[in-house]
């Protein structure tokens, strides 16, 4: 019999959690009987000690919305391409006998974005614009950068680090660039008629359109897109990518 082990998510809203659903099956399909895959939605980071403490079992956890960042302060070591990114999905527990358990923290989605976007990389003109700043964001701008691609953050607000708001884009932007990601939550289950608001006239068949969101497989954003010929990619891929690479770190 194997030693028991739990995994989790963290979150603030859990109700529609795909890792669940997706470790079980990988713990059945490895003969991993006495492990279990739980789902701790917190209102607040600061309760983390707290699970952490109340679960001596808990071996690893997925870190969703809006916690990839606030995780940092809680961590005892950060991997490196985490640390540049500023965002963490993925922490691995390592208990030993008499001492506070070490929590090492990983970014997979970087990963995962970085294998999406590998497939299409030959096919277009290498400007983009990223929707959005937060954690996923950082990843979509860490993998672009490593593959030289000209990015540019597209943001409700001017930031140091952003150069356009929703309000500057204009058709000739939106042309003139042909990777376009959405890394905002907009579109996203349950409020499906949300999508990011830029000039999609601009949009042509040389566009490439990505979503980060994977539910629904086609967001609006994407209708949008198809709409005027560009090749559309939802976050399936990154999705499964990320947490094939995280079922790594748990076992490595
Ligand atoms: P987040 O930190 O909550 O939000 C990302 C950014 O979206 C925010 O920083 C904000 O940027 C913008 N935003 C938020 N609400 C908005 C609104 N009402 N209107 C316009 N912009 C808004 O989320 P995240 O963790 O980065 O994730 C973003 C999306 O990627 C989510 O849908 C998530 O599910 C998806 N995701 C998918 C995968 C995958 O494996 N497929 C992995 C990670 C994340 P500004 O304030 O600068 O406008």
């Amino acid at each position: 019999m194997s030693d028991i082990k739990i995994f989790g998510l963290i979150g603030k809203k859990l109700s529609h959690s795909f890792s669940q659903t997706y470790f079980r099956k990988k713990f059945i399909e490895n003969g991993l009987k006495n492990y279990e895959y739980r789902n701790f939605q917190i209102n607040s980071i600061e309760q983390l000690p707290k699970i952490i403490d109340l679960f001596p079992k808990l071996s690893g956890i997925n870190v969703t919305i809006p916690y990839k960042e606030q995780i940092i302060p809680y961590l005892d070591f950060i991997d490196k391409k985490a640390k540049t990114v500023g965002a963490v999905n993925v922490v691995k527990i390592n208990r030993y006998e008499n001492e506070k358990p070490y929590l090492k923290g990983y970014n997979t989605d970087i990963f995962g974005f970085e294998l999406t976007l590998k497939k299409y990389l030959d096919n277009f003109d290498k400007k983009a614009l990223i929707l959005g700043t937060g954690g996923a964001a950082k990843s979509v701008n860490f993998v672009l950068n490593k593959l030289d691609i000209e990015n540019f953050y597209v943001s409700r607000s001017k930031k140091n680090s952003v150069r356009y708001t929703y309000n500057d884009l204009t058709t000739e932007i939106v042309k003139s660039h042909k990777l376009i990601i959405n890394a905002t939550p907009l579109g996203m289950y349950p409020k499906i008629e949300n999508l990011p608001e830029i000039p999609y006239k601009g949009l042509s068949n040389s566009h490439i359109l990505i979503d980060l969101i994977y539910n629904p497989a086609l967001t609006k954003f994407l209708k949008k897109g198809k709409k005027y010929g560009a090749k559309i990619i939802n976050g399936k891929t990154m999705l499964i990518a990320q947490a094939e690479k995280t079922w790594d770190i748990f076992f490595q």
